[in-house]
């Protein structure tokens, strides 16, 4: 991306003494690992570092190098120069972290969605929609930063990458995220272990869950719509929790015909997690805005209330007459 949002972000960075890193709610690899290599990268200029996770760390991300650094709130009395918005665009996506980007002295996003959000409130905006990952645009600000790049940085950015492009097959890799790829292979980040621990170590549950939801997919308009759902029962039964439907979708989005894919999954407080992909033709992050979501013309989420019948009813309406729309 162009060179003057990323060196104002790293001006921004070296005159900090204290820094906050947040996360998107329901984290995945990019989020996480640019967080932590954001914050890592500070401590080794010297700054006080922290990266807020409201949800945690899910645990295929357990093997990242910083994860014992990650707070899922604010510290009491914690005050800091500056806080920044990873991966994530709009205050209501920061779960416990939203009060403090709301409050931080100087509030910064670095992200490569769809921007929804907040203009007038950003002092500082280093967001590029063709970087694949987040990552890639931290990688050009640790450059700046002229962090030296670890192992340890290197994983967790190498972990953003891949996450993100489906292991480098998705239509966003472009030939950049290669080269970037190739100097954090060379830094010792090597994308085939970090496959294995993030998609080959799981519990049985995960597997079991992922056979009772694809046993019970559904398609209409001609399979142009494909979705599946999953219900708290399906989570009892699989003995699985929330995060273990990551990566269900892109199951569905293999069917050939198939211009959206929904996965639908109850919650805990019973609302209904929204995972869409789509073929390129119809934009995942308008329909999902729609429904006050958000995210990339081919890849968005959102969520809506309760029940889940009622919510796959509406939403699955919605797909049917734009997918049937379709010449
Ligand atoms: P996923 O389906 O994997 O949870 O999310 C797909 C993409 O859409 C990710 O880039 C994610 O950050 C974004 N996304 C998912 N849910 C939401 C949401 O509720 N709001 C917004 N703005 N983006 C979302
Ligand atoms: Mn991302």
């Amino acid at each position: 991306m162009k060179r003057r949002p990323i060196a104002r972000i790293a001006d921004a960075l070296l005159n900090a003494r204290s820094l906050l890193f947040c996360c998107h709610v329901n984290p995945d690899g990019d989020t996480l690992g640019s967080a932590m290599a954001l914050a890592r990268a500070a401590r080794l200029l010297g700054k006080r570092a922290d990266v807020g996770s409201s949800d945690g760390v899910p645990d295929i991300y357990r093997f990242l190098p910083e994860r014992e650094r990650v707070l899922k709130e604010p510290q009491p009395g914690a005050e800091y120069d500056l806080v920044a918005a990873v991966d994530v665009d709009g205050f209501e996506r920061l779960g416990a972290f939203g009060p403090a980007a709301r409050q931080a002295p100087l509030y910064a996003v670095i992200d490569h969605h769809v921007s929804s959000a907040e203009e007038g409130m950003v002092d500082l905006r280093a967001c590029d929609t063709s970087a694949a990952a987040t990552a890639e645009i931290v990688f050009d600000v640790l450059k700046a930063l002229k962090v030296p790049l670890d192992v340890e940085i290197a994983t967790h950015l190498m972990t953003g990458i891949l996450t993100d492009t489906g292991s480098f097959r998705f239509s966003n890799v472009r030939p950049r995220t290669f080269a970037i790829a190739e100097t954090l292979a060379e830094a010792g980040a090597h994308p085939g272990p970090i496959f294995k621990e993030v998609y080959e170590r799981r519990p049985f549950s995960t597997v079991k869950l992922l056979g009772l939801v694809l046993a019970r997919c559904r398609q209409s308009c001609r399979g142009k719509v494909v979705w599946a759902v999953v219900s708290r029962r399906d989570f009892e039964e699989a003995g699985a929790k929330e995060e273990e439907t990551e990566g269900i979708v892109n199951h569905l989005t293999t069917v050939a015909t198939a211009e959206a894919a929904v996965l639908m999954r109850e919650t805990l407080k019973g609302d209904v997690r929204v995972s869409l992909r789509t073929a390129g033709r119809l934009d995942a992050q308008e329909i999902a805005r729609k429904f006050g979501g958000g995210g990339h013309r081919m890849a968005a989420g959102c969520t809506l209330p309760g029940p889940l019948d009622r919510a796959e009813a509406e939403l699955i309406a919605c797909l049917e007459s734009l997918a049937q729309a379709l010449p």
